[in-house]
Order: C-alpha cells, then structure tokens, then sequence
C-alpha cells in the first residue's frame, strides 16, 4: 500500500467524522470515501468528495422540484435514454472529485483532458517522494510490429532484467542528484551547511517521468465517461488504463445504473460508419461481402469484422 502510516492514520480520522446533511448519499460511495484503493506500484485513487447520484441525473432531466424519481424502472428507463441518445447535460449535475498519485508520464496524458479541475501537488513549494514507477514484468512489453502506439510480447530473461535495472537505476540517479542539487535532507535542514542548495523549482527538472506525482481532480460525470471512454479503453495505455479501470469502480458504486448504461451504450458499444452499416445489412441480406466490394479500406474492414467477431 503506497500510504505512509500518518497519511493512513490521517484518512482514518478523516472516515470517522459524520455530518448531518439533508443532501442525498450514496452508501455504496461513502463505503469507499478517503480510502486509498492501490493502482500500479505506488500509485493510488482516492474518492475526496461527491455531488449528486443516479436520482440527480433522473432529477434535472425531469427539472423537478422535489428528487423527480418515480419506479425504479422508470428511472433507470430514462437514464438508459438519455445515455443511448448523447442526452449529456443530466449527467453533468453529478460531479466527483478525486485524489491521484500517479508517474508523470501518465499525468501528462491524464492531463489532455481539459474538462476536469486539477490541482497538483507543487514541486516548486515542496519536495517529491524517492518514488518511481516500475513496471511489474508482465507489463514490461516490446515495441509492436504492427502499431507503433502499442505493445508486443513481453519481454522475458535477461533484456527484461536489463530494462528493469537501467529504469531502477536511472531514477535512482538522477533522484540523488535531484537531492543533491536541492541540499536538503527530508526535515529541510541543510545537508552541506557551505553550500545555498538549487531552487526546488530548478532541481526537479532532470527527474524522470516515472516519478510520481500527486493531484485533486475534479469532473463531472458526464465528462468522467468521456474519460473513461477513451482511457478504460484496450487501446488505452495499460498504465492510465489501470487508473480508469480504478476509477470505473468507484463510478459503479456511486451511479449504479448511469454507469451500466455507460458501459452497454459507450464502452461495450461500437460505432459503425455508413459504410460499414451498409455492409452488414449486405451481410444480413446473404451477400459474400469481402474486403475487396465492401468499400471499406483494409484497416475499415479489419476493424468491422474485429468487432463482428469474424476478424
Ligand atoms: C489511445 C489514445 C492515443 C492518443 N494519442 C495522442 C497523440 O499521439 N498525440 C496527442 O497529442 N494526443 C494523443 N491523445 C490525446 C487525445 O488526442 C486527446 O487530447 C485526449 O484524449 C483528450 O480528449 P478530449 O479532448 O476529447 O478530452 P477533453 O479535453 O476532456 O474534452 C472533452 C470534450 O470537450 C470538448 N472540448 C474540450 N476543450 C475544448 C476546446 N478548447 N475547444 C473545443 N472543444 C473542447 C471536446 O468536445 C472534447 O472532446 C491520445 C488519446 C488516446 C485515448
């Protein structure tokens, strides 16, 4: 667990306190709230705080004065609706904010996302944590031959030990120096009394990305799917992935129905082109449809029989 055991004590106390509120609750949500759920080595998700629920959503599409809700399926029927139909400003009536530990290389993809409120931790005021990102062997993959985004086989024996070693030891360094530069032992006191220490604004600037790094993230639920959309997608990178795989949990405790909605219309759906619809209804009529009559182009078509089970 990537906690030290004040912080761990600090979300005890935290998760002890109860407020009276007349605002609606989720119990499966506040079950997880502060609790720092593990992603990669040390990397974490925590739910700091929430706004609304699946009845929010029901509520401002009916713009009712009281919840809005009537029968569960009702309910659930209108939010599969809006869902199925791009109907998004409901969903933005909910909003969830998070704490993020994460390795700099996937904040930086993180943080393409422009819809969300972020605050990050500030390494010019304080000093980052000796940690870095390893991947566990399995994830520690080639280049693939056929999509210069992705990942090949694993690598095995000795070129895996190298490549963990040189990532271990290039952190490593380029930390001490980072300390070094910085002429501070972790109280703040001087570690060489002779010398002034460089800017911690300066000194963080050779780490290297696989440094961790902190934010509170903020977004509502309408651009939260959007995000998980692309990011708890296969062709996501497996390190955000496991982040919004993280996160996607959290949403399904929170909004139970919005978000199997979300996972039926959007991140099990697949949009299908003109083309390729005219090609399936050839299909479904009988035709020998191929490649070469289908007027799909080679990547078109692998992707539509991918998605038919038939690649
Ligand atoms: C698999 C994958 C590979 C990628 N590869 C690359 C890459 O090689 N290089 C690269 O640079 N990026 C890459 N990206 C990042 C990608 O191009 C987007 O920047 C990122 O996914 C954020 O998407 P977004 O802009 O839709 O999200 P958000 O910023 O959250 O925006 C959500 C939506 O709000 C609207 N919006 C937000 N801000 C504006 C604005 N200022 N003007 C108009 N509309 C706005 C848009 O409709 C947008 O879709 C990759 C992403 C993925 C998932």
């Amino acid at each position: 667990m990537p906690l030290t055991e004040q912080q761990a004590a600090e979300i005890e106390v935290a998760r002890a306190q109860r407020t009276e509120t007349a605002r609606p609750t989720v119990p499966a949500l506040e079950a997880l709230l502060y609790k720092a759920i593990p992603v990669l080595d040390h990397g974490l998700v925590r739910v700091i705080d929430y706004m609304g629920d699946d009845a929010a959503i029901v509520q401002a599409a009916r713009v009712s004065y009281g919840r809005g809700t009537r029968r569960v399926s009702e309910d659930s029927g209108l939010i599969r609706y809006l869902m199925r139909h791009r109907h998004s400003t409901p969903f933005e009536m909910c909003e969830i904010k998070y704490h993020v530990k994460l390795p700099i290389f996937v904040a930086r993809q993180w943080i393409r996302h422009r819809t969300a409120n972020v605050n990050e931790y500030s390494a010019r005021y304080s000093i980052l944590d000796r940690e870095f990102y390893l991947p566990a062997p399995e994830h520690l993959a080639a280049q693939s031959s056929v999509n210069r985004q992705g990942r090949g086989d694993v690598l095995e024996g000795a070129e895996a030990a190298h490549v963990l070693d040189l990532l271990r030891e290039d952190a490593t360094r380029t930390y001490d120096h980072y300390a070094e530069m910085l002429n501070e032992d972790e109280a703040g006191a001087a570690r060489d009394p002779s010398r002034q220490g460089l800017a911690r604004e300066l000194a963080r600037m050779n780490l290297t990305l696989n440094t961790y790094t902190q934010w509170y993230w903020k977004i509502d639920l309408h651009n939260l799917f959007h995000f998980l959309s692309l990011r708890a997608d296969a062709h996501a990178q497996y390190e955000i992935r496991a982040y919004a795989d993280a996160m996607l949990d959290t949403v399904a405790a929170w909004v139970p129905v919005a978000c199997q909605a979300f996972r039926d219309y959007r991140l099990g759906a697949v949009t299908l082109s003109a083309q390729m619809l005219a090609a399936v209804q050839r299909m479904l009529a009988g035709e020998a449809v191929e490649q070469g009559n289908s007027g799909l182009n080679r990547r078109e078509w692998t992707e539509l029989t991918a998605a038919l089970g038939r690649g």
